[in-house]
């Protein structure tokens, strides 16, 4: 055990795609990785800055009922891409946060390329973390992901302006608006932080995105709160 935790502290970094030494994803495999075109994430046709576009939003309100307050999803790659899908796992679940770096690096040029010279008035935030997963994993990789990127950008990380209340029920057993009541009353936002992001735009830093749904329930919650824009920066998507 103690060996293995030494082995993985003392080993140099290594390329995931084509195990050379230096990165975690050299440049070479990450200009050769499928990488996601500035496209809107409802209808996947191109979109500036992966805005939503208007009609879209207009789409999902009149077929399902929702206001779709996400502005713009960036996504850096897909997660069927074996790559990255093992970068990811390695990241959130086997407490290889030096990942964060390489990722960060990633997200941090993807935003810069599609907002370029724009974003000195945006704020960085993350999902707050469920208490149980709290106490099976000790760090929040969003969290560490949202940090690295702040620096990086030079853009104010924003802490703990969600709190998670209550663990989610499963959600798969519930109706569809069963599923976003269930959401809504389990994303409380931090009164003690709610100032900090009036008249902000903001940007979430999420590694994946399963679902949008309780993005899309963030973004309601911040636009309430008087938040202007809500742009979703994220590693990959299912
Ligand atoms: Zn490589
Ligand atoms: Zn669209």
């Amino acid at each position: 055990m103690l060996i293995d935790f030494f082995k993985e502290i003392l080993a140099p970094k290594k390329c995931y795609s084509c195990k050379k030494e230096w990165n975690f994803l050299c440049e070479n495999c990450q200009k050769k990785l499928k990488n996601f075109s500035s496209i809107c994430y409802l209808c996947k046709k191109k979109s500036n800055n992966f805005e939503i576009h208007k009609s879209c939003k207009k789409n999902i309100l009149e077929k399902e009922n929702i206001f779709f307050e996400l502005d713009n999803i960036i996504i850096f790659s897909h997660y069927k891409n074996f790559v990255i899908k093992k970068m990811i796992e390695d990241f959130k679940f086997y407490s290889k946060k030096d990942i964060a770096e390489d990722f960060a690096k990633i997200l941090s040029e993807k935003f810069i390329e599609n907002f370029r010279g724009g974003f000195k008035d945006y704020i960085i935030i993350y999902p707050s973390m469920h208490f149980f997963k709290r106490i099976t994993r000790w760090y929040n990789p969003a969290k560490i992901l949202a940090k690295k990127i702040s620096e990086n950008l030079k853009i104010k990380l924003e802490k703990n302006i969600f709190k998670k209340i209550k663990n989610t029920k499963a959600q798969k057993f519930l109706s569809r608006q069963e599923r976003l009541s269930n959401l809504e009353k389990s994303l409380v936002i931090n009164k003690k932080q709610v100032d900090k992001i009036v008249d902000e735009n903001i940007i979430i830093v999420d590694d994946i995105i399963s679902t949008w749904a309780t993005l899309n329930e963030m973004a309601k919650i911040l636009k309430k709160n008087w938040a202007k824009k809500v742009i979703w920066l994220v590693i990959a998507s299912d």
